[in-house]
């Protein structure tokens, strides 16, 4: 650990008269905690932006986190800060449109994150790749300053955490993550009420949603594949929000044979958003292909291609991963 570049990140943030603190887009519940206990740890003078049209908005689940309903959209987001804070964004092109010209137009940038493939696009990066988790990244920031963590902090950091480690199952789920867990229910985060915030509290036409698009599914290479494909007209359908795919994904790779589950999203220009899991297969290096990044079991990217084109490339790329 650089002591040294933790110390410049808080001169910076002490000197900074107007602060944006900055979700990916698509926002998880890691990227809001992560923003939310910086904005409670920072005040009033950081705004933060939740990488949304004002259609789309914060996503349903997360809205009880604290202090979220403060945060701007792209559309109403201001023009000028002097510091611009990137919060569990693995790669710059996940800042988009309006908010790339702010984190440009900055004096000062700073990116805390934890994926692997991030390559430092801040003036000063904080990227621990081996933590589960940006809040645990950020939890460990201010464990080491001596930074007192209040109740409402401790429940962002814990939603952070819990929703990127799917609810602790995943292999980035390491001793030291279950002991920030721990040492955050201490110090008041509910565990049982904010896994209930998470994961029980969906709208029906979620589900609805997600049992067409999953009984569309392809299955390929003697069921090791899974490949769900979403147009715009299933989201017209079931008047289906972004958020609405969130788990699809995850679903497909319970099953016993998948090796790989992928998600395809029409999107509105022409582009096609790509999620990949697996349990036992590298998928960051597909996505790596495709200009994408993320984690080794789930990893993302967007082709520059209509939905079935985007398909045939994916599965050429994915066969010559697979254990056959
Ligand atoms: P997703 O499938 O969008 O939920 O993303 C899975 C993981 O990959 C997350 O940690 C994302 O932050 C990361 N990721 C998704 N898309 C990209 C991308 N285009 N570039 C870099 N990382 C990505
Ligand atoms: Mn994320
Ligand atoms: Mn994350």
């Amino acid at each position: 650990m650089n002591i040294d570049i933790l110390n410049r990140i808080f001169n910076e943030i002490e000197c900074a008269k107007k602060i944006l603190i900055v979700s990916h887009v698509n926002p998880d519940g890691d990227t809001l905690g992560t923003m939310c206990a910086l904005k409670l740890y920072i005040g009033d003078k950081a705004d933060t932006l939740v990488q949304t049209s004002a259609s789309a908005g914060i996503p349903d689940t997360y809205k009880f986190l604290p202090e979220i309903n403060l945060s701007k959209n792209l559309d109403n987001v201001e023009n000028i800060y002097d510091l611009v804070i990137a919060v569990d964004v693995a790669s710059i092109d996940r800042i988009v449109q309006k908010a790339r010209v702010i984190f440009d137009n900055a004096k000062t940038t700073i990116n805390i994150d934890h994926h692997k493939t991030n390559n430092g696009y801040g003036k000063l990066n904080w990227v621990i790749g081996d933590a589960s988790s940006a809040g645990e990244v950020l939890y460990n920031i201010f464990k080491t300053k001596n930074i007192p963590v209040t109740k409402d902090m401790a429940e962002c950091l814990y939603v952070s955490i819990l929703t990127d480690t799917g609810g602790f199952r995943y292999e980035n789920t390491k001793p030291e993550t279950l002991e920030t867990a721990a040492q955050l229910i201490k110090l008041g985060a509910d565990n049982s009420d904010l896994a209930k915030k998470c994961y029980n509290n969906k709208p029906k036409n979620m589900i609805l949603f997600q049992s067409e698009i999953i009984s569309k599914t392809q299955f390929l290479f003697d069921d090791k594949v899974a490949i769900a494909s979403i147009t715009q007209k299933d989201y017209d359908k079931f008047d289906a929000k972004n958020e609405y795919t969130e788990g699809i994904a995850e679903t497909l790779r319970t099953i016993k044979s998948v090796e790989v589950s992928a998600v395809l999203k029409e999107n509105d220009n022409g582009c096609t958003k790509v999620s990949l899991r697996s349990d036992n297969i590298d998928v960051c290096e597909i996505v790596k292909k495709f200009n994408g990044g993320g984690h080794i079991r789930a990893a993302g990217c967007t082709i520059k291609k209509p939905l079935k084109i985007a398909e045939e490339l994916l599965v050429c790329e994915i066969e010559k991963c697979l254990n056959l």
